[in-house]
């Protein structure tokens, strides 16, 4: 077998390993890019139309630089190809006053002075007539927020990264990998390559490479909903992308897509997958029921008559922050995984991010946060 070399191979070419194979052939490097399918696809966690994309992060406020970075990746995305794949329709976040998400927002925008408005809920249903909750509930609008064309993005970075001479090899799956002491190799089904560095991005197939190396990844089958609407409410520009902290978990979506629908999933819940193999989407109607129910008590001028569905998978690390670092023992193979159903907003960020762990050249403090060694040497 006859083994070609690059600079850097690059597993997995979705969400992160698209932008990774861009960001890094923009540096001169020869990048190989190797994917299982043909992304985007509907198989993994990149599909599906639309991602949500904010700034005001409730989940950990060490996020915000790197939504920063993220915003800008998005307009050089655009500037370099032509493609809208970013559309500012901002953001309603709703809940309870003591929940997680409207003081994790508020918390967030004043750290890094993000613009919000704050409404109360009876303020708010003046104001966006399809939404409804208890009064004592508050409404906070991220005026920046909106959501990606996920496919799009995806598709955008692979070509940007094909225009620099990344060679992209689909329907060809890492089948094992090994380290030297200064290089890798990759075996595929019809190959080996040798690289000086290996950037593993596959998203929930990655907990079967990463298990080994003590980094937990728990995959969850996830549901994404469309459903009927019978007027103009959940249009754009009237109408914003929404996140919903409930009694019964948080609820999100999209405005009204014309000829498709208005878009719902809940971000809690999924049941546990134990691997990627032989695994095909069903849908669960237990979700679906708690999606229905959700939509008539706060999206009660929609429908909740199901006009199409889509199967997905959340990869999740313990604490649901992402996993971005080298191997402790192998610095020449980068890891970004674990993107815990909230990472695709981050992924232009997250592919230069390991373009830069590939050089040796990162801001490990902004992204000590992620790092493995929490895994590995958890404080008490
Ligand atoms: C229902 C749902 C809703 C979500 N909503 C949001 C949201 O609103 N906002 C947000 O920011 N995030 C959201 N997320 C999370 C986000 O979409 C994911 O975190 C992100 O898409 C993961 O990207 P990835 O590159 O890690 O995985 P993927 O895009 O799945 O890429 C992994 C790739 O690895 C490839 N691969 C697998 N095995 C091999 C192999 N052996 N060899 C080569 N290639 C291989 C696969 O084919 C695949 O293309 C959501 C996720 C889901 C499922």
């Amino acid at each position: 077998m006859s083994v070609e070399t690059y600079d850097v191979i690059v597993v997995g070419l979705g969400g992160v390993g698209s932008s990774a194979a861009y960001h890094l052939a923009k540096t001169g490097q020869r990048v190989l890019g190797l994917d299982l399918y043909h992304p985007p696809h509907v198989h993994g966690s990149s599909h599906g139309r639309t991602r949500v994309i904010r700034q005001a992060y409730f989940e950990h406020p060490s996020y915000v630089p790197l939504l920063k970075r993220a915003y800008r990746g998005w307009d050089e995305v655009e500037r370099a190809s032509g493609e809208i794949v970013f559309h500012r329709t901002g953001l309603i976040e709703v809940g309870p006053e003591d929940g997680v998400v409207i003081p994790g927002v508020r918390s967030s925008a004043k750290q890094y002075e993000l613009p919000i408005e704050e409404f109360t809920m009876a303020d708010a249903m003046q104001r966006y007539p399809g939404i409804a909750g208890p009064s004592d509930w508050r409404v906070i609008r991220e005026v920046n927020a909106g959501c990606l064309d996920v496919e799009r993005c995806v598709q955008t970075h692979l070509s940007l990264a094909e225009n620099l001479g990344a060679a992209l090899r689909y329907g060809e799956p890492m089948v094992s990998w090994e380290t030297q002491p200064a290089s890798v190799s990759v075996v595929t089904d019809r190959a080996r390559y040798q690289a000086g560095s290996l950037v593993l991005a596959g998203g929930p197939w990655a907990n079967e490479w990463l298990a080994s190396h003590g980094i937990p990844l728990k995959i969850l089958r996830k549901h994404l909903y469309w459903f009927q609407v019978t007027d103009q409410t959940y249009d754009e520009p009237a109408f914003p992308c929404y996140f919903f902290e409930t009694p019964r978990g948080h609820f999100y979506g999209t405005p009204h897509d014309p000829g498709v629908g208005l878009k719902l999933a809940r971000h809690s819940g999924g049941q546990v997958v134990e691997s990627m193999q032989g695994q095909q989407h069903r849908p669960d109607e237990y979700d679906q029921q708690l999606c229905q129910d959700f939509i008539s008590v706060c999206l009660p001028a929609a429908s909740t008559t199901l006009s199409q569905w889509a199967g997905c998978y959340y990869t999740c690390t313990p604490d649901e922050n992402f996993v971005v670092d080298t191997l402790p023992d192998s610095p020449q193979v980068t890891l970004v995984a674990g993107l815990s159903g909230h990472g695709f907003k981050f992924t232009s960020a997250l592919g230069a991010v390991a373009a830069e762990l590939v050089d040796r050249k990162v801001d490990r403090q902004a992204i000590d946060f992620l790092s493995v060694k929490r895994f590995l040497d958890p404080s008490p």
